[in-house]
């Protein structure tokens, strides 16, 4: 398979970078180096720390060793021999790999290599491959010379503890890329550049979204404009959850632990949960990881029978999750985040026809957003579960049902479900090609019936709902990050947190241009007037920095005939448009979420309003 040989040729250039390291830094000391999605890296402890500008230096010993065409040669050795080997070499971390296959096997280090095959039992042998004097323990396979390991790029060196513990010895990693062409080599290193320059936390400094600060770590400050497009999208969803009958609700924040119990969270989530309590009562609280809970006892309030079902219950829902400091990661990997979280209870019966309902308002949503490209995955029944073979095939067989019914192409992510029940999962692909998963759908018989949730069913008799839960953006934090990035930071007018920027040619033009941001303004367009003293040209490119959509530049001419110079943010330039013109052009835009394409080319002329 071609993932397979590409593979072979990440994991190979890691050996040839290593070789190349070892020439030009005797005496270093090599940890683990797999080959990872875009290339390669390998753990390093040279005797000096490495420095970027050194990268270049190893590029070139490793392109000596490609030009040479050297085989890889590999040998069985007895595991004993190959720890005297590593240990005359002074190789300490391989004599560390090397003890733990001998008495657990290779599972026992397989998230630091990388081994997808890993065994359990302790090993008698090992291979050694050996490229240019240099010798590696590894399993293979490789390329067989090291003229075929493709395109590759060194591309940063970072911080990195040996098997990832902090109390173990810092070593330097070093990233390659490496791909089967230059071509496919060029695109990944301009995909890169693109991230670097759309990058969620960059843009939301620029254009003033949000901020973090270390008093609240993986909390969000969000300032007024980035609190707008989150608004903007609770906005849409309430108006999505409405029609299609959900009923929204608020759950608290703090509940008693009892209940964290009573839902088996206490038990098996209690290190990511943040607890608290109060002096003048002994009780302790958690604040809400999940909604679920919070759900069933409203779900409880009042009998409820199978004509009532399907409730659909929707929350957005304010959670906090413990992260690890060093794993948060902007919008995407925050502590404090906000789910469009619902939840609905149903009979076993309604399962495939809920089930396909969902699937499809899901990705009617990611199309509003501009998201075509989405899969689907069904992860189903795990190793360690509960409930019996036949409720599995019943959930199982109603998801495959759901997804067949509304069309849906999927894949099988084997094994992969919780321990109650199977789950869809909804992949979508951004503008730069990264997948990101946002909405899943649960099936979980388990919880009612631990939080005791009933209804009565059609012969009179206390039965248990089945739960679905469902979650479209996922955490709205994140879905915002990877909106930012998507778009650039250059939303469709719907979403701009500014719509429009007033741009008054000279002081003269303050009154209309505050006349013309009233009538938008109530018109419900986002609209600020920039009353700085910068030149006209400095303010429009400020705006277009800002990727305010629209620009209405307004000077004599455009106040003596109610109109005003629209620009767009690309530079286009629509000319003179009276203004109750410009707000119809905007409200469409924003009811059919779709920005009108203008078809003529970009006027090149700075001068708008001349
Ligand atoms: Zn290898
Ligand atoms: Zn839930």
């Amino acid at each position: 398979m071609a993932d397979d040989a590409l593979h072979r040729m990440r994991h190979s250039c890691a050996h040839v970078m290593a070789a190349a390291v070892q020439t030009l830094f005797p005496g270093t000391k090599f940890g683990v180096g797999p080959a990872i999605s875009n290339g390669f890296f390998y753990d390093v402890l040279t005797p000096e720390p490495l420095t970027e500008a050194d990268l270049g230096r190893i590029e070139d010993e490793m392109r000596r060793i490609v030009k040479k065409r050297l085989k890889l040669e590999r040998r069985e050795v007895d595991v004993d021999e190959a720890l005297e080997l590593m240990r005359a070499g002074k190789q300490d971390f391989k004599v560390e790999l090397l003890d733990l296959l001998k008495s657990k096997g290779s599972t026992a280090v397989a998230a630091e290599t990388g081994d997808e095959d890993a065994v359990a039992d302790g090993v008698d042998t090992v291979s050694f491959y050996t490229i240019a004097g240099f010798t590696d323990l590894c399993r293979g396979p490789h390329v067989d010379h090291t003229g075929q390991v493709g395109a590759f790029k060194l591309r940063s060196i970072a911080g990195a503890y040996w098997r990832g513990d902090q109390r173990n010895p810092q070593m330097q990693r070093l990233y390659g890329l490496c791909f089967a062409t230059d071509e496919d080599l060029k695109q990944e290193i301009w995909r890169q550049e693109e991230a670097a320059k759309r990058d969620h936390r960059k843009l939301g400094r620029e254009m003033d979204l949000f901020h973090f600060q270390e008093e609240a770590p993986g909390a969000v400050f969000w300032h007024a404009k980035g609190w707008t497009l989150f608004q903007t999208l609770i906005g849409y969803m309430r108006t999505r959850f409405k029609r299609a009958r959900y009923q929204e609700v608020d759950a608290p924040q703090l509940m008693d632990r009892a209940l964290w119990e009573a839902s088996g969270h206490w038990a098996n989530y209690k290190k990511n949960m943040f607890t608290t309590e109060i002096v003048d009562e002994e009780r302790t609280f958690a604040l809400k990881p999940m909604n679920c809970p919070g759900h069933c006892q409203i779900f409880k309030q009042g009998i409820k029978s199978y004509r009532d079902l399907p409730v659909r219950i929707a929350e957005f829902g304010r959670v906090h999750r413990f992260e690890a400091s060093g794993a948060l990661h902007g919008l995407l990997r925050v502590r404090a985040f906000t789910q469009d979280d619902s939840h609905i209870f149903i009979t076993e019966a309604q399962l495939a026809e809920v089930a396909k309902q969902i699937c499809e308002f899901i990705l009617s949503i990611y199309r509003d957003f501009g998201f075509t490209d989405i899969a689907i995955k069904l992860s189903d029944r795990p190793a360690e579960r509960i409930g019996t073979d036949e409720a599995w095939d019943y959930a199982e067989n109603s998801l495959k049902a759901a997804l067949d019914a509304a069309g849906l192409p999927w894949t099988l992510n084997p094994g992969e479900g919780a321990f109650y029940g199977p789950k869809l999962e909804f992949v979508l692909r951004d503008a730069l090609g990264r997948d990101w998963q946002c909405g899943t759908l649960q099936v979980d018989p388990n919880l009612p019936s631990r939080l005791g949730v009933s209804y009565v069913g059609q012969d009179g008799t206390k039965q248990i709902p089945i739960m679905l839960h469902q979650a479209n953006f996922g955490s709205l934090e994140r879905f915002t990050g990877i909106l930012i990035e998507h778009y650039a930071g250059a939303f469709p007018t719907w979403l701009a947190p500014l719509q429009v920027m007033v741009v008054p040619i000279a002081d003269r033009h303050l009154d209309y241009a505050y006349d013309v941001a009233d009538r938008l303004a109530a018109a419900d367009i986002r609209v600020e007037v920039d009353a700085s003293a910068e030149r006209m040209q400095k303010k429009i490119r400020n705006a277009q920095m800002q990727k305010v959509p629209y620009m209405l530049v307004v000077g004599d001419k455009e106040a003596e005939q109610g109109m005003a110079a629209v620009r767009l943010r690309s530079g286009k330039d629509l000319g003179a448009i009276v203004i109750d013109d410009v707000i119809e052009r905007i409200t469409q835009e924003v009811r059919t979420r779709q920005d009108i394409v203008v078809a003529e080319p970009a006027d090149a002329t700075a001068e708008a309003a001349a």
